[in-house]
């Protein structure tokens, strides 16, 4: 819609006020004009008309109507009227008969003033005692005149009507002039208060402009900026206000804009991942957490729905009943992100306007319970696992002890290979529970009670463990070698490191063929110290590489079992390690050998 501009509206206005004023003023003085004209002319020619009449009068039946005709021609050339003087009750003469006209050298050839034909209303009204007064087109003259006719009463009756004349052209002509000066002067006087109009229009429009501009910037967020009061006391009132506003709003959206920074950061700090929604299902806020376990790009994901942005039911469904129950929703779901399944636990609950306010949404937090819900899975295949370790031996005690029991007690040869076996299995349970035991305690170090550590001799160390195993390795024919120059000072607690060691030589050994060799090595690379042991038995095949450390692993069960083996010294090893801040590493080749290492860190 096409608005007029403030300034043509003033403007526009004032103009139309002034040209009505100017318009209706100058009417006004014209026709005033006009009519006092014409009314003070009528008074000069009532006056005149008496004066001639008095001069008639006095001349009345004295003279010939040659004499009355020049008296009354010299009277109305010195005058400037035509004077006209017409009978009306005279003995011999027709009343109406014009006896002597100013203007006209031969009054014969005039029609009779009262008469149909030349009817003249002025005559007739003095004929008949009045003062008769006309303004019409003279058919004598053939142009416009004002008439005025008075009686002349001698012996009782009306005897002469006399009457003077001016033609209205001279008066028309008094009038022109004037009117053109008061139409100058209505010109002047509007041209003089259009350019004050103009003047002011824009003095006022330019201060409302200006309220405008300085609102225009402030409403594109420039609150900083203060409009400059205007001199008009209302503008200067308008932008005083604007300015107040402004302090308040920027006053109120930095408050606005600190809570939200405060609630961002709240949100991007926590652990737990934050999906907030609207009633519709729409995307308000994704926090970084929240996206990073659902790979999904927090500001694309804004205004979208649920379904288009998390493409799992489950956590869809959490979303649905959260935003319409009015119970707090809890779900365990499982996601899967790129080749990975993560277990989350998620708790949905409205959200609302305000503490009080009506439903607004929905707010799901979720917690990445995977790493959880591994722990209690290893742990739950620790003890069904240590339940079976155990089994095995109290199973075998218990059946030779109820065949002892049965009778065979009275065997001595069976009973001795009975209570053998008893004392084997006996032992067995002992070395489970000894390893066990010794793994509970590291987890525990590992939990955070720290190691204790002493600055000692690492080949001592190594020294110790390979006397350990020395005896079962003559036994089977094996050279255990140990080779190094000098002694390795490192911070380590030796009897957990020489039960590490003593592990894998004894596995080496166990694992090796008659007459084998088994190769220990100490040396400093890098920033680690490494210990190997190296043997050349039959190796481990490559998929079982990557379990050998978890606990119960064993690669060949039965064999292990024969060897006396617990299924938990490789998995003792890597907690020992890893309680001095190490690790421990495999290379294994079938039918060549392996080499077991341990990297612990020198600083
Ligand atoms: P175990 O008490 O059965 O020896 P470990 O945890 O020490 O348990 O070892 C786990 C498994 O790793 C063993 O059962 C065995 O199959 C394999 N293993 C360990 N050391 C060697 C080695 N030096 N050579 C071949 N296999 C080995």
């Amino acid at each position: 819609m096409h608005r007029p501009r403030l300034f043509w509206r003033i403007y526009g206005s004032y103009l139309l006020v002034v040209v009505l004023c100017t318009g209706a003023v100058g009417i006004f003085a014209a026709h005033s004009a006009h009519s006092f004209y014409y009314s003070r002319t009528e008074r000069d020619l009532l006056a005149q008309a008496q004066l001639v009449r008095a001069d008639v009068a006095a001349r009345y039946g004295t003279q010939t109507p040659q004499k009355l005709q020049e008296f009354v021609t010299r009277l109305g050339q010195a005058s400037g009227t035509r004077i006209t003087v017409i009978a009306a009750h005279q003995p011999g003469v027709t009343p109406g008969k014009v006896l002597a006209d100013s203007d006209v050298a031969d009054v014969s050839t005039m029609m009779n003033h009262l008469t149909q034909g030349a009817y003249r209303p002025e005559v007739h009204a003095a004929y008949n005692g009045g003062t008769g007064f006309a303004i019409r087109p003279s058919e004598t003259l053939h142009e416009e005149m004002m008439y005025l006719a008075l009686p002349l009463r001698e012996g009782g009756g009306i005897a002469l009507v006399v009457r003077v004349a001016v033609p209205v052209a001279s008066i028309n002509d008094a009038l022109g002039s004037l009117y053109v000066r008061i139409t100058g002067s209505a010109l002047l006087a509007a041209a003089l208060a259009a350019v004050l109009g103009l003047f002011m229009s824009r003095r006022i429009s330019g201060q409302v402009r200006d309220v405008k501009d300085g609102a225009e910037r402030i409403a594109a967020g420039d609150f900083a900026y203060e409009l400059p009061l205007p001199r008009t006391l209302e503008f200067a009132a308008l932008a005083e206000g604007l300015n107040r506003m402004a302090a308040e709003l920027s006053g109120q959206i930095g408050t606005l804009t600190r809570e939200r920074n405060e609630r961002e950061a709240v949100l991007t700090s926590m652990v737990e991942g934050v999906i907030a929604v609207d009633s519709d299902e729409r995307v308000i806020a994704v926090n970084e957490a929240a996206a990073r376990l659902l790979e999904v790009d927090p500001v694309a994901a804004e205004g979208k729905s649920i379904q288009e942005v998390i493409r799992n039911p489950d956590l869809q469904h959490v979303v649905a009943a959260a935003v319409k129950g009015h119970q707090p929703v809890e779900a365990d779901i499982t996601i899967r992100v790129g080749s990975e399944d993560r277990s989350l636990q998620a708790n949905g609950t409205l959200l609302r306007r305000s503490a009080a306010g009506g439903a607004a949404g929905a707010v799901v937090v979720l917690n990445d319970v995977t790493r959880l819900k591994r722990l209690e899975a290893v742990r739950r295949d620790f003890v069904a696992n240590v339940s079976h370790e155990l089994k095995t031996p109290v199973t075998s005690i218990k059946g030779f002890a109820e065949t002892l029991d049965d009778g065979a007690i009275d065997d001595p040869d069976a009973a001795h290979r009975f209570v053998r076996i008893i004392a084997g299995q006996a032992d067995r349970l002992n070395a489970i529970i000894g390893d066990l035991l010794a793994l509970s305690s590291l987890e525990q170090t590992q939990d955070g009670r720290g190691l204790s550590r002493e600055e000692a001799d690492v080949k001592g160390v190594i020294t110790a463990a390979v006397e350990v195993c020395d005896a079962k390795a003559q036994a089977k024919h094996i050279a255990v070698e140990f080779i190094c120059e000098e002694s390795v000072l490192a911070p380590v607690n030796p009897p957990l490191l020489e039960q590490a060691l003593i592990n894998l030589i004894d596995n080496a050994v166990k694992y090796s063929p008659e007459g084998g060799s088994v190769d220990v090595r100490l040396a400093k690379q890098g920033g680690e110290l490494v210990l190997s042991v190296k043997d050349d038995g039959p190796g481990i095949p490559r998929e079982h590489l990557p379990r050998i450390f978890e606990r119960f692993y064993r690669v060949d069960k039965a064999r292990s079992r024969d060897l006396g083996g617990t299924g938990l010294g490789l998995a003792i090893v890597k907690h020992i390690a890893q309680a001095h801040g190490g690790s421990v590493t495999v290379e294994s080749v079938v039918g060549r050998g392996s080499v077991f290492r341990i990297h612990l860190p020198l600083s």
